[in-house]
């Protein structure tokens, strides 16, 4: 554990971060040791080809180590990220560079250090989901280095006691080997809303606030009080209160976990409750939702050489019509590019993939790809007796939307929408629906094309808040148009599964909300607690905010 740093004031007051995880904790806080710990020490270099041989060695057990993680997963978003990272330090360009830095005479955790650190630019100079795997590579040297030096790999404090975490920021695989029996919530400096940190802290139902700045000046055992839905870190409560948090968090967990039903506010207006899922192995849990509001089928495409075959597609699809809970399924055509590149596709390469060809801009110079699957996800839904909806990524116009729709309609798919990420097709929903039945507000895509900002990016992640109004201008644009035309209009990024915007999305017309399994019970309880008219009111004075913090307070 980390020492206060001596002559510092105690932080008194309430730190503001990104509330990323919903739920109330309180505890004495307990600070992860930074990456320093691996520094010390001094390091005995014995010949080249032992050094080299070290080096190798610690890359494959940092590997080992991230893949048992992820066998160990309970949460599919989880396995698939420590898969990915564990196959990344297990990369021959990786070795080949510490094999050659060793040559070059460095020793073993200097050579590791400068491969990672060689690899880690060439991931941020590529920009978009490689960008996003640049973090991951820190996690990856810091592994390495301990395994070298013979160190634990994960600094996670283990005071003996319950606590709240305080990170710098936290990799994906010390996120999901929190024990949240111990781990109370989690608050790091970092990070912003679709970081990894936040998308498995919310998985594993653990509170956390991410980008706070000043969090790691807060002294070991100090006590605090975390509101992962404010997004904020109080000081200055004494041990009553905190027990008083930690009492009324418990109760509202055990409601939660008994809660069912289809999504309804107070007065009994309908806002359905649906998941967003990868896979079928995604619908194992026991969660009381109306379908699936987004199913992304671009797993099914990554790490390929060539497209997947028509009949491995519609087995997938098939599998996942079969195991639905409730009566809606929402089916994404494949959205491949940017965060999500797909070699097969032999896209050349672009200096901003994010404004590039990515979606439904694929088809363009593969059409082919797009109608195998949609003669995939048709065939699928005959041989499992349902209607699935259909919809494509990143629309732009009205003239992509109007030919999506036919491609799927003449398939015999009678539901055609498309998801809005971009602000002009929200500014041109009436006319989008005029080609279509309906549209999902992709808030995660909506929020980085609107304000201007990566949505990996940690530092401006204060732009991504999902409670900026200009964002919630733009879904109420969609909204309104879905209420004139009598079509449903629902969000299904990161925001749906905020309880505390769950009411104003509903209150701006928004017809259901897609999030991840576990967020659905405080989403559920949320609307509950709410008129139609209360969600209408506080619509219109998040929309009459100036900013996200002013939204947030005049909703509450
Ligand atoms: C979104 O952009 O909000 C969305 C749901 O799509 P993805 O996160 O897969 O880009
Ligand atoms: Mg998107």
């Amino acid at each position: 554990m980390n020492e206060a740093p001596e002559g510092r004031t105690p932080v008194i007051g309430t730190l503001r971060g990104l509330g990323v995880s919903p739920g109330l904790a309180a505890g004495p806080v307990c600070r992860m040791e930074d990456a320093s710990r691996l520094s010390g020490g001094p390091w005995t270099a014995a010949s080249p080809a032992v050094e080299a041989d070290t080096a190798v060695r610690a890359l494959l057990a940092a590997s080992l180590s991230l893949s048992a993680l992820a066998e160990k997963a309970a949460e599919p978003e989880a396995r698939a990220i420590l898969e990915a990272q564990s196959f990344i330090a297990a990369d021959p360009l990786l070795q080949e560079s510490v094999e050659e830095n060793v040559r070059n005479g460095m020793h073993a955790l200097d050579a590791i250090t400068a491969a990672c650190a060689r690899h880690r630019e060439a991931l941020v100079a590529a920009g978009g989901y490689f960008a996003e795997r640049a973090a991951d590579l820190d996690d990856i040297r810091n592994r390495a280095v301990a395994a070298a030096r013979n160190l634990p790999m994960s600094a996670l404090p283990d005071p003996g006691h319950p606590f709240v975490l305080v990170a710098e920021d936290l990799s994906p695989a010390d996120t999901v080997a929190l024990d949240p029996a111990t781990v109370l919530a989690v608050v790091t400096e970092k990070g912003g809303p679709t970081s990894h940190t936040a998308i498995l802290a919310r998985a594993r139902g653990v509170p956390a606030v991410v980008a706070c700045r000043g969090a790691r000046e807060l002294r070991d055992g100090t006590l605090v009080a975390v509101d992962g839905a404010l997004g904020e870190v109080r000081t200055g409560i004494g041990e009553e209160e905190a027990a008083g948090i930690m009492r009324r968090a418990a109760e509202k967990r055990d409601r939660l976990r008994t809660s069912t039903g289809p999504g309804r506010t107070a007065d009994g207006h309908p806002v359905k409750l649906l998941l967003n899922i990868g896979s079928a192995a995604d619908l194992g849990t026991e969660v009381a939702a109306e379908g699936v509001g987004l199913f992304r089928t671009e797993f099914l495409f990554l790490d390929r050489r060539t497209a997947p075959e028509m009949d491995e597609q519609v087995a997938a699809y098939e599998a996942v019509f079969r195991a639905l809970p409730g009566d809606r399924v929402v089916v994404r055509t494949l959205d491949a590019g940017t965060d999500k590149p797909l070699p097969f596709l032999g896209l050349p390469e672009e200096t901003n993939p994010a404004l590039g060809v990515r979606g439904l801009r694929v088809a363009r110079a593969r059409p082919e790809v797009l109608d195998t699957q949609l003669d995939a996800i048709a065939a699928a839904a005959r041989a499992a007796g349902v209607r699935p909806w259909v919809m494509a990524p990143m629309v732009t116009t009205v003239a992509e939307a109007a030919d999506f729709a036919r491609r799927a309609r003449s398939r015999g798919i009678a539901d055609v929408g498309a998801m809005v990420e971009v602000p002009a097709a929200a500014l041109r929903a009436s006319r989008l629906l005029a080609e279509l039945d309906f549209l999902s507000v992709g808030t995660n895509d909506l929020s980085q094309y609107t304000c201007a900002v990566d949505r990996q990016h940690g530092e401006l992640a204060d732009l991504l808040d999902p409670w900026q109004p200009a964002l919630l201008r733009l879904v109420a644009e969609c909204a309104d148009a879905g209420r004139r035309a009598g079509k449903p209009v629902g969000v299904c990024g990161e925001a749906a599964a905020d309880p505390l915007l769950a009411p104003v999305l509903a209150g701006l017309g928004v017809t259901s909300l897609s999030m991840s399994a576990l967020s659905v019970p405080a989403v559920r309880e949320a609307l509950a607690a709410r008129t139609m008219a209360e969600c209408e009111h506080a619509a219109r004075s998040a929309l009459e905010a100036d900013g996200p913090a002013e939204a947030r307070r005049h909703a509450g």
